[in-house]
């Protein structure tokens, strides 16, 4: 029999009720007796009370958890076992808990806690996990030192900070650094490292390992590398030198998210470390390197200064998304980053803040705390501090910086600390620019001009949609960075820094010869829909002549979209002038091949759906597949002739190197290449397959071969080389499914759900399948409707494994109300049907209750 009580409605949690623990954790020891399926884990911490503590309740958050014992002091008590964890009446005076609990990993599919992937036992803790692997208050404000003995026959185990000893069946760690449990990390398993070493700028050693499991040995080196580079880059830039004897990477298939910075143990879904030229194409080796600084950074925006609770959690993802960037411009190419970061924010962020979804960079409520690892909180939190390091400028940010070490070392922050220490360095009041923080949506940005006798004028009006909760808001500090060009195209002025703070707000510029051409929102500077009434033309010219590559690469965005929005409404033709433009800068050799690469990706078809959405109209997703092919078809012929020779020119000879350079020039042959198909229907792919030495040829020949519906050979042949390559198999579930016609992508993903790799525990697996059918806009909004219910169907299945990937993943509806009232019937079907299910996991109910109530 089903237990009829119905569900309790899931708790919300608020910024506003934020109370400190009553204690403070001075030390923790805990020690693991590891057994597939009974942990037992002991844990012995010392408490104190806190002097002025406003609520003395002794109350230690605990899920899942079998508790064998618990003792005061060394006497035994019976503590009350409540809701998500458990309370017990506590001396007045400092005390020694101690508790013994049972878990079983063998059991964990949610990857949250202690779990076990490929038989290597292995942690995840962030957010709320550390809850599932012994009792504690698992709050990111409680910091303490951690001393772990690990017992068990793993080859191989590994905790934080420094190894103290090890023997037959046993090894003790000690990490000198106080740190919320959430940092907390424990891996045990046959493993093989990669060694490296490093200097810090004071002269200290530091070991360096890469560990995995035998059999991907020689797939670390790149990453090796990036983490020196890392390394290098923090003292160079920030003055931030690595503070332990010790950093360990270890590499997992099974995990949730791409990587974990937990003290000197960080661990990786192998997706995001391991890479070989055979195996990884050139956008893999820059992600893995973003991935390895990313987490590295973590050690001091994160680590060293952590957050206070969970709604700060931009204060140290949107700062180190932040760095991470700054680091692969410094590494590669600034452009090309930026370029790369605003098409993701638009595709990612934007449908976020301007859904059912938006929230706050800083949001102040939520049920399920792992719902809020979103585009928001990172890429936004991130542009939020580019926006703030171009108001107060570059000295003033790295003076800033530099107090915020100094002053917080240590502590658990929030975004209020953060922003004082700005106006401390600075001298400057940033009240409202905290309006960032707190409000939700993308802010419109109107723009009008006038010009008479010399004197240019340009009138800004700011703007943000309602979201969910916040009907109106304020206007904000909008950073716009502007350049004037004459009608020559030389730059009459150069960039300035116009700061908006009114809703309605104009700047002169005097002296102008002749009325300019304006270069706005250089380098994106804000966040924001520029909305400003401009003519192909002059989107042209600004294509042709900008000084500022991304306005240059956004004027030629800007004309694609706009050419595929009338050819979507009207019928009409792909614009000539358009396609001069793109053949005249595709055979321009002086320009960088990376940038031309960039100018031929065409706009996302679901950002075309939205711009259509913007103007009134409603979007219908196969018109806008079929002009995006028509486009790309007359482009392949428009350059016919050319095309031999460009794909000539734009193959790299020599091995490969995973650098900027030469990935530029294969992005671009790749684009060259995957016009070629569409007019010798994929003689020269064929060719390229063959020869291909190379992942990144290998899979975009394949790629075009599969979209020319004539690469059935070669994706079997794919399938016998790699079929033991789980990451160069995931790869192969996605982009067949990528490459299908609409009408049969949610068939071709249904069939690889059936096929002998397909696996529901693993997310890297599910989310190349159901990622990729999500991705194709026209595909998974086809008319049938198959493939929303495909989506809910698996969505339902997995949530009894695993809550935290599913309701990421119901994201993928977040659009709906974009769509025709058929399209919405039918979403609104699958996301009741998802809803009502019996037993759905916390994560899952909120994200569909959210969207649901758009
Ligand atoms: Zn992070």
């Amino acid at each position: 029999m089903k237990d009829a009580s119905p569900a309790t409605a899931p708790k919300t949690f608020y910024l506003k009720d934020y109370t400190p623990f009553g204690y403070d954790a001075e030390s923790v020891h805990l020690t693991f007796r590891l057994a597939p399926e009974t942990t037992r884990v002991i844990s012995r911490i010392r408490f104190t009370p806190k002097p002025d503590a406003a609520d003395r309740t002794f109350f230690l958050h605990g899920e899942e958890l079998k508790l064998i014992s618990a003792k005061i002091d060394c006497q035994a008590v019976t503590p009350e076992l409540v809701e998500g964890g458990l309370k017990c009446e506590v001396p007045g005076a400092p005390f020694t808990w101690e508790a013994e609990v049972e878990i079983n990993p063998a059991d964990n599919t949610a990857l949250e806690g202690l779990y076990m992937s490929n038989h290597m036992y292995c942690t995840q803790c962030e957010a709320e996990g550390f809850r599932k692997i012994t009792y504690y208050p698992d709050r990111p404000d409680v910091m303490s030192t951690f001393t772990v003995r690990i017992e068990g026959d793993e080859p191989v185990m590994l905790s934080n900070g420094n190894p103290m000893g090890q023997g037959e069946g046993w090894a003790e760690w000690h990490d000198p650094w106080p740190k919320p449990a959430y940092l907390f990390a424990l891996v045990a398993g046959d493993l093989v490292n990669h060694p490296g070493s490093f200097t810090t700028k004071s002269g200290k050693e530091v070991e360096l390992n890469i560990w995995v499991r035998p059999g991907d040995e020689h797939k670390c080196a790149f990453g090796m590398e990036a983490l020196k580079k890392s390394m290098k880059w923090d003292e160079d830039v920030y003055g931030l030198e690595y503070d332990l004897d010790l950093f360990n990477i270890v590499a997992v298939d099974d995990f949730n998210m791409g990587a974990m910075e937990n003290k000197g143990l960080n661990i990786f879904n192998s997706s995001c470390v391991l890479a070989s030229p055979e195996t990884s194409t050139d956008a893999n080796f820059e992600r893995i390197e973003a991935i390895i600084a990313h987490e590295y950074f973590h050690n001091w925006t994160g680590n060293r200064i952590t957050c206070r609770d969970w709604f700060q959690l931009c204060l140290k993802e949107g700062l180190t998304v932040f760095r991470d960037a700054q680091f692969t411009a410094d590494m590669r190419s600034e452009p090309v980053k930026r370029i790369e970061d605003v098409i993701a924010l638009r595709a990612r962020q934007f449908p976020e803040d301007n859904g059912p979804l938006a929230h706050p960079p800083r949001p102040e409520q939520f049920q399920e705390i792992n719902n809020f690892y979103t585009a928001t909180v990172y890429e936004k939190g991130a542009e939020v501090i580019g926006m703030l390091k171009r108001l107060v400028g570059d000295e003033n940010y790295y003076k800033a910086l530099k107090l915020y070490f100094e002053r917080h070392d240590g502590q658990a922050c929030t975004i209020e600390d953060w922003l004082k220490v700005f106006e401390d360095a600075t001298g400057r009041g940033l009240s409202q620019f905290k309006l960032w923080y707190s409000q939700a949506g993308t802010p419109r940005l109107k723009v009008s001009e006038d010009y008479a006798d010399g004197t240019y004028t340009l009138t800004f009006e700011q703007s943000t949609p309602p979201t969910p909760g916040q009907p109106d808001k304020a206007p904000r500090v909008i950073p716009v960075a502007v350049g004037l060009l004459s009608p020559n195209g030389d730059e009459v002025r150069g960039t300035e820094v116009l700061e908006l703070t009114e809703a309605r707000q104009s700047f002169t510029y005097q002296g102008l010869a002749s009325k300019p051409v304006p270069s706005i929102l250089r380098e994106f500077s804000a966040p924001v829909i520029l909305e400003r009434e401009s003519t192909n033309a002059e989107r042209a010219f600004l294509l042709a002549h900008d000084t500022d590559p991304f306005n240059r690469w956004e004027a030629g965005n800007a004309l694609a979209k706009e050419v595929r929005v009338a050819m979507v409404l009207d019928g009409a033709a792909p614009d000539a002038a358009y396609l001069d433009a793109l053949e005249k800068l595709v055979r321009d050799d002086a320009q960088d091949p990376a940038f031309r690469a960039l100018v031929l990706t065409p706009p996302s078809q679901s950002d075309i759906a939205q711009t259509l959405f913007d103007r009134g109209h409603t979007p219908d997703p196969q018109k806008i597949y079929d002009a995006a092919e028509t486009f790309t078809q007359t482009l392949a012929q428009q350059l016919e002739t050319s095309l031999p020779r460009l794909y000539a020119a734009t193959t790299v000879d020599g091995p490969y190197a995973p650098d900027a350079e030469g990935a530029g020039k294969r992005a671009l042959n790749g684009r060259i290449l995957s016009l070629l198909t569409r007019l010798d229907g994929g003689e020269q792919a064929a060719r390229q397959y063959q020869a291909a030495d190379n992942m990144t040829q290998q899979y975009a020949a394949l790629g075009a071969l599969l979209k020319a519906e004539n690469g059935e050979a070669q994706s079997q042949a794919f399938f016998g080389q790699w079929q033991d390559d789980r990451l160069v198999m995931d790869k192969w579930f996605a982009l067949q499914i990528a490459c299908a016609a609409p009408e049969k992508t949610a068939a071709t993903a249904a069939a690889l759900t059936r096929h002998p790799l397909f696996s529901m525990k693993n997310p890297n697996r599910f989310r190349a399948v159901f990622g990729a059918l999500a991705g194709h806009h026209a595909g998974f909004h086809h008319a049938s409707g198959e493939g929303y219910q495909l989506l809910a169907d698996n969505l339902i299945a997995l949530d009894k494994l695993n809550p935290q990937t599913t309701a990421r993943m119901c994201a993928a509806f977040q659009t709906w109300k974009r769509y025709d009232a058929g399209r919405q019937s039918l979403i609104r079907a699958q996301l009741t049907r998802i809803a009502g299910t019996d037993g759905l996991s916390r994560d899952t109910t909120e994200m569909v209750t959210r969207i649901l109530d758009a």
